[in-house]
């Protein structure tokens, strides 16, 4: 049964001992599609590595919200450099993160913003990060505003994606009028292992109505274990826990739901390079 993990970390520390087994692992559960995202100059780096080290795997670099204060004027060019390299699928993870607040909130905004531009330029899609503190809307509310503001979705936008997602909502949370308006701007909508978490409960809604060319799954793994999964260390092969859970609610099963999936993902992130 093809799965596919559309986010997940093999760059970070927590797979430095045993990444070549975690990618094995996840071959035998099904994964045939897997994205790992950076968070910084340094981790994009490293996943341009994994890249190297397992061809079939996709990298994404970009500033995430919690790193938006610490990356400069120069490492931002790093970045862009990384940007336009054939392992790179997507700009990201970039977006905004009111809950906690590791960066100030107004460099959040101008972090998020040159990712959008560059994600522009490149014509690769950016994946989104959101989050509000305690059940609130504000950051899903700033988000969607700040994507109007950049044109997402429209003319110039499309000019350059075609008919492709200019944009991946990751590990999607909030409500369903929410959902709604990112897939009116033409995103893809992303769902982990947060599903399972109290407060989440809108996700089943939105899980139900996403259309099948823009619905991914992820782990956003080292974290957010999916109930099942072990709590130390998410991994790829967990992925199926969540699929499972949005083919129920998508009224299917995950051997029906998962050549959707991998469809979805080659429509969503553009590679260049045989996958070998
Ligand atoms: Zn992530």
């Amino acid at each position: 049964m093809p799965l596919v993990d559309s986010h997940c970390h093999l760059n970070a520390d927590r797979f430095e001992g045993d990444l070549d087994g975690v990618v094995d692992a996840a071959r035998l559960a099904g994964l045939e599609r897997i994205l790992v995202p950076g968070w910084n100059v340094v981790s994009s780096e490293r996943a341009l590595d994994v890249v190297d080290r397992h061809p079939w795997l996709d990298a994404a670099v970009g500033v995430h919200p919690h790193d938006a204060a610490r990356v400069d004027d120069a490492a931002w060019a790093g970045i862009v450099a990384q940007a336009v390299d054939p392992r790179v699928s997507a700009i990201g993870e970039t977006g905004l993160d009111y809950d906690r607040v590791f960066s100030p909130i107004p460099d959040q905004h101008d972090n998020l913003r040159r990712n959008l531009i560059l994600a522009l330029e490149t014509g690769k899609p950016a994946i989104l990060h959101c989050r509000s503190a305690g059940g609130g809307r504000e950051a899903q509310d700033a988000l969607l505003a700040e994507l109007r503001t950049a044109g997402v979705g429209g003319p110039a936008w499309a000019g350059v994606f075609g008919d492709r997602p200019q944009g991946v909502v990751h590990s999607f949370s909030g409500p369903v009028d929410y959902a709604q308006a990112m897939l009116d701007l033409g995103l893809a909508i992303s769902f982990s292992g947060l599903v399972f978490r109290r407060g989440e409960e809108a996700s089943a809604a939105v899980a139900a109505i996403v259309p099948a060319d823009r619905l991914l799954v992820e782990t956003d793994s080292p974290f957010l274990a999916p109930p099942g999964a072990p709590r130390s260390r998410n991994a790829p092969e967990w992925v199926a826990i969540t699929a499972n859970w949005l083919a129920e609610r998508r009224a299917t099963t995950r051997a029906e739901l998962g050549p959707g999936l991998v469809a979805a993902y080659d429509h969503t992130f553009p590679r260049t390079r045989p996958r070998g």
